[in-house]
């Protein structure tokens, strides 16, 4: 199976190279250049453990790995370092269905597809003989950060560079960043927010006189953002294991439509949902759920992306986004890889800051809604009180976003968890009771559970990076620290 770039299929990639470029020369994404269709109805799937189901999908996806290769990335990944040992559960919370994907060691559904990347670039430098250094440049509005170093944190011929919004992430998150170990990691906070770093990581990865410089002294950049395929790939695989999840706990009769809400940011988690749906996974409707930077919500209204807006720093940090890269992967899917339009649409976004698509291309499984603060709020209060399940402030507009649509409400919904509300607990709280202290301990003690170990102690760890650039540094930042550390 081969990838090509969104703005040029007529060159073709393997999984590995596509990998360890992270994004194409021409500055497009790298997609499978067709989606392959796997047979749904075969029953095994409902037996699959998470590592088997992911095993299967990887097959196809990543075909020049051997089942070796493939063997030893999922089992370094999916281990003990997940607290549930079904890596992503699907919980039943009475008449509700939710995709815990918070079980690894950063609490946040990017750890899924950040335990294994680090594992695959490695396998993927084998194939390509590859002697470089890898640079992976992140930027992150909160959890990919930390998931990222965590994944590659003292992995071997890797440097991990992570730029977060300043003031832009929860307390919890920022410590978590703060506090991270390795002789590899290097953090910065930014004076600006999550699309200013993302865009200068992109203009980094496609500079190419930057590149080549980087390459004479021996290094060369990728990136762990889901621009790169070997985030969405992953992400396929834990709709797959929760249909047949749902299947086996009676919830849903084989062959059934499941409709997904999922909390939106960078697009990079519904999408994986839509290219499960596109391989043959029943799935029937797909909520993108954003909070109140709803650019995407008007997109799917009426094929205008506009990104002329307010950025609002919100309750759900992660998904403070108003340039959501994977939308780009799904025009490709949508105009049938007609690169040529793509290119079009993403040269007026450069130099407009908007596109406009014909909105009969917005196929019809596709929904959006958004949550403002105060009515998710609304949400972890009501749910909390007749459930009693907590949940955090992106699954909760997940959940809002469907009890205003009529279509969400009869058929078999699953609602994307995509953080422990340990991470927000401050918002959480103020949710639940408007005077409290905001204190992981206090949330611990109201949800009558633990505080997760991943998190209990990160208030006695040592600061180990305090360091914080402008936006328009960030370049000769990464080009400083790659000479310091080759030295
Ligand atoms: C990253 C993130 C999102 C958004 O996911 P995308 O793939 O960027 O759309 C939602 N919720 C949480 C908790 C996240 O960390």
């Amino acid at each position: 199976m081969n990838y090509c770039s969104t703005r040029n299929n007529a060159l073709e990639f393997t999984f590995s190279q596509a990998v360890l470029m992270g994004l194409a020369p021409d500055g497009g994404l790298f997609v499978p250049k067709a989606l392959p269709t796997f047979d749904f109805e075969d029953e095994r799937w409902s037996a699959f453990t998470y590592q088997e189901t992911a095993f299967e999908v990887f097959k196809t996806f990543m075909s020049d790995f051997s089942e070796d290769q493939l063997s030893r990335c999922i089992s370094a990944a999916y281990d003990d370092k997940f607290d549930e040992q079904g890596i992503a559960p699907v919980n039943h919370v009475e008449e509700l269905n939710l995709l815990e994907l918070f079980h690894g060691r950063t609490l946040a559904f990017k750890d899924l597809a950040l335990s294994i990347l680090p594992h695959l670039m490695h396998e993927a430098s084998k194939i390509q003989g590859n002697r470089n250094k890898i640079a992976i440049l992140t930027a992150t509005s909160g959890d990919t950060g930390k998931a990222a170093l965590e994944g590659f944190s003292d992995a071997v011929g890797t440097e991990i560079i992570v730029f977060y919004p300043r003031d832009g992430v929860s307390e919890i998150q920022k410590l978590q960043m703060k506090t991270q170990t390795g002789s590899n990691v290097h953090v910065y906070g930014i004076n600006g927010n999550f699309d200013d770093a993302q865009r200068q990581v992109k203009r980094m990865l496609t500079d190419e006189s930057f590149a080549q410089g980087l390459i004479k002294e021996g290094v060369q950049l990728s990136s762990a953002n889901s621009i790169n395929i070997g985030r969405l790939i992953p992400q396929m695989v834990y709709y797959i294991h929760a249909y047949f999840q749902m299947v086996s706990a009676g919830k849903l009769r084989a062959g059934e439509p499941l409709n997904v809400s999922v909390p939106t940011g960078n697009f990079g988690n519904i999408l994986a949902a839509y290219y499960a749906k596109e391989c043959g996974l029943p799935i029937g409707k797909l909520m993108c759920a954003s909070n109140q930077n709803h650019v995407l919500t008007e997109f799917f209204d009426s094929g205008i992306y506009d990104t002329h807006r307010e950025f609002h720093c919100t309750i759900s940090p992660s998904m403070d986004i108003l340039v959501s890269s994977n939308l780009e992967r799904f025009l490709y899917q949508i105009s049938e890889g007609d690169c040529l339009k793509i290119e079009r649409w993403m040269g007026d976004l450069h130099r407009t800051g908007s596109f406009k698509l014909d909105k009969s291309m917005l196929k019809e499984d596709f929904y959006a809604g958004f949550a403002s603060d105060e009515e998710t709020r609304e949400a972890i209060s009501s749910v909390f009180s007749t459930h009693g399940y907590m949940m955090d402030p992106h699954t909760a507009v997940a959940y809002h976003v469907t009890k205003k649509e009529p279509a969400f409400l009869k058929e078999p919904l699953l609602i994307v968890s995509t953080a422990s509300p340990f991470k927000f607990s401050e918002a959480v709280l103020e949710a639940i009771e408007a005077d409290s202290d905001g204190s992981i301990k206090t949330l611990s003690e109201i949800m009558a559970q633990p505080v997760p170990s991943q998190i209990a102690l990160l208030h006695k760890q040592p600061i180990l990076h305090d360091t914080s650039c402008e936006v328009e540094e960030m370049q000769v930042v990464v080009r400083d620290l790659l000479m310091e550390v080759k030295s």
